[in-house]
This record gives structure tokens, C-alpha cells and sequence, in this order.
């Protein structure tokens, strides 16, 4: 004897249900299942993991175009042969979860296209594809953004665009004038995100020493960096732009400090390396080079140093080279 099912209208309960691809789905999938026999429990497996799979790409999708970004690019797009002075095993912290969940900071510096916004992108979008959200801006709009904000006393309001997404990229750090309360603005984001442990990745065609003098306050921009570098790295990328890269131009700096050295990324707990690496920073910066790890220093100069180099070595014995 063979039972009825009741007249069960399906679609109407899978619109209810919010199961689109579900329902885009089953009716060619369980003419699958009949001729190939599947079994229910696979039908539904098949189904779901649809409908999951589905979401999590529509997902990405809404937050990449919540993050403002200026152009998608990925780590697996970033040719670390051309910009040698970064190594992929380096950004391993700053590629997983840990990110978010450690709350890590980075600042890549450079001249133009070594592929700072490249980098800033790239690590923002793996965050998204681990299941964060983020946002994207200049430097200069976020300023403008909140120096209006602030004359039309609504600050607080305009502050949670840059202080909620779980990673903030602020990009171009010292490439135009700002006004006068950019320090101001820029402290209240940053120090409201380091006490949440919340990511920042800026990126700066100024060495730091100069934030004081691009920021007009040397104080406050020890303030800023201080909180960015004390959960965070400085990434220093060299040699040509990649957007000329086909002139053979050769517009860097003079020897000393350009090319021929291999990369430096400091920060707090955080490998130095071995080569001497003198940050002058004037007035404000001065803590910077004392801090330990902060800025790389001749790490063969004292002890603590020879023991971080120890401590680099161990944990990325690919990337260390030999003493200088
Ligand atoms: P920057 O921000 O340092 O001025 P960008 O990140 O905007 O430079 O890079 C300029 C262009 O060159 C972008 O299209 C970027 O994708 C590309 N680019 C830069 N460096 C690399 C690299 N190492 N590998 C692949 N593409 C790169
Ligand atoms: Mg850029």
C-alpha cells in the first residue's frame, strides 16, 4: 500500500525559509538523485552544502563592496620575485585569522608602486575571506571626513565608519597636505581601535619620522604610532614601481638606503634583523628607537638583540640570513 504525500507546496516553504539556491537547485537535483540513486541523506547534504557554499560567496561579495576598495587584488596576484624585499612567510600573521583575532597592525612603507595598496588590499580581502568585515580609505578622506564631521559636532557618529569594521586600511599616509586637526582626527580612530585590538593596515610614502612633520602635531603622531607598532609591524618595501616597470627607470634613492638591503619588518615581538638600521626620528619619535622592537636595530649591538635574532631564526629560519 502506498501512501499520499500531502499536496506540500515546497517552494513557497523554501522562500519562507530564505533557501534561494535550495530552491534554484532540488528540482534538477532530485531528478539527479532518482536516476542515480542517491540515497536522502546525501540529497540533502548536496543541498545544504549548495545553499552554504552560495552565502558565504554572496557574503564575500557584499563586503568587498562595503570595503571601498580602489581595486581587488590578492596575495596570490602579488609577484614576490619582483618586490623581493618582502617574503610571503612574513605575512603569515597577518594573512589567517589572527589578524582579527590577535588584533596585529602594519605599516608598509615605500615609494610609489611597490605595491603598498597592493599589499593593504590583499591582506584586507583574506580577512574578509576569513569571515570579517573591513574598510578601506585614504588618509586624506578619512581627515576631510572627520575634520567635518567634528566643526558640525558629530564626530562620534562620523568616528564608527573607521572604528567598527574589524580591519581599517588607511592608505596613503603623507601623500597630500593636511589640515590642521589631522593628528586630532587620526588619534581618535586609532586610539579607539588599539583599545578594541582592532587591526589597522596603513600604508606611507614617508618614513615615519616624518608623520610628526605630515601630521603637524610630532605628538600626537608619536601617540598614533606608538599604539599602531605596539601590536603592529612596519613593513618596508624598496626598488622600482611596478606600474613602470617595463622603463628600466631608475628613480630611487641614492645607495645607502635603497635596494641593495634585504627587507626590515619590526614590531613588537617580532623578528629583528641583522643588518643596522638607524631610524633618526626628531622630536617626537624619539621612544621609537628605544623601544624594544619597535624600529630594527643592530641586533648583534647587545645581548637582547642577539637573543631576538635567535628567537627570528627559529621561526623563520628561511628568511634569516647569515649575521652581518
Ligand atoms: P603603491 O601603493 O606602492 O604606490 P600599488 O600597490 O598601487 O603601489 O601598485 C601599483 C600597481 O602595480 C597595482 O596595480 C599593483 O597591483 C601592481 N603591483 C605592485 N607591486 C606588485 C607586485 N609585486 N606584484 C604584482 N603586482 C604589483
Ligand atoms: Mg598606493
Amino acid at each position: 500500500m502506498t501512501t499520499m504525500a500531502p499536496a506540500i507546496d515546497l517552494d513557497a516553504l523554501l522562500r519562507r525559509l530564505h533557501l534561494p539556491t535550495v530552491r534554484r537547485l532540488y528540482p534538477e537535483l532530485a531528478q539527479r538523485a532518482e536516476t542515480d540513486s542517491l540515497g536522502y541523506r546525501d540529497f540533502l547534504a548536496v543541498l545544504m552544502a549548495e545553499e552554504v557554499a552560495h552565502r558565504a560567496q554572496t557574503r564575500i561579495q557584499r563586503c568587498v563592496r562595503r570595503a571601498h576598495f580602489p581595486f581587488l587584488k590578492t596575495i596570490e596576484e602579488f609577484d614576490f620575485t619582483f618586490q623581493s624585499s618582502v617574503r610571503l612567510a612574513l605575512l603569515g600573521s597577518v594573512l589567517g585569522p589572527e589578524l582579527v583575532t590577535h588584533g596585529h597592525c602594519l605599516i608598509a612603507s615605500g615609494p610609489s608602486g611597490t605595491g603598498k595598496t597592493h599589499l593593504a588590499v590583499a591582506i584586507a580581502y583574506r580577512a574578509i575571506q576569513n569571515g570579517f568585515d573591513a574598510r578601506f580609505t585614504t588618509a586624506t578622506a578619512l581627515i576631510d571626513d572627520l575634520s567635518v564631521a567634528t566643526r558640525k559636532g558629530k564626530l562620534r557618529h562620523a568616528l564608527s565608519t573607521y572604528t567598527h569594521p574589524h580591519v581599517l586600511v588607511i592608505d596613503e599616509v603623507g601623500y597630500l597636505s593636511y589640515g590642521p586637526d589631522a593628528a586630532n582626527v587620526l588619534f581618535h580612530v586609532v586610539n579607539e581601535r588599539a583599545l578594541h585590538h582592532r587591526p589597522m593596515i596603513f600604508t606611507t610614502n614617508k618614513p615615519l619620522a616624518a608623520w610628526g612633520q605630515v601630521l603637524h602635531d610630532p605628538d600626537l603622531a608619536q601617540a598614533i604610532l606608538d599604539r599602531v607598532l605596539e601590536r603592529g609591524r612596519l613593513l618596508e618595501l624598496r626598488g622600482p614601481s611596478y606600474r613602470t616597470r617595463h622603463m628600466k627607470l631608475d628613480l630611487q634613492q641614492p645607495p645607502e638606503s635603497s635596494s641593495a638591503r634585504p627587507a626590515r619588518i619590526s614590531g613588537n615581538h617580532r623578528p629583528d634583523f641583522p643588518e643596522p638600521t638607524p631610524v633618526r626620528c626628531p622630536g617626537a619619535s624619539a621612544t621609537l628607537t628605544q623601544r624594544d622592537g619597535c624600529i630594527a636595530h643592530p641586533a648583534q649591538a647587545h645581548p637582547a638583540g642577539m637573543e631576538r635574532r635567535r628567537d627570528a631564526e627559529n621561526r623563520y629560519p628561511d628568511c634569516i640570513g647569515p649575521p652581518a
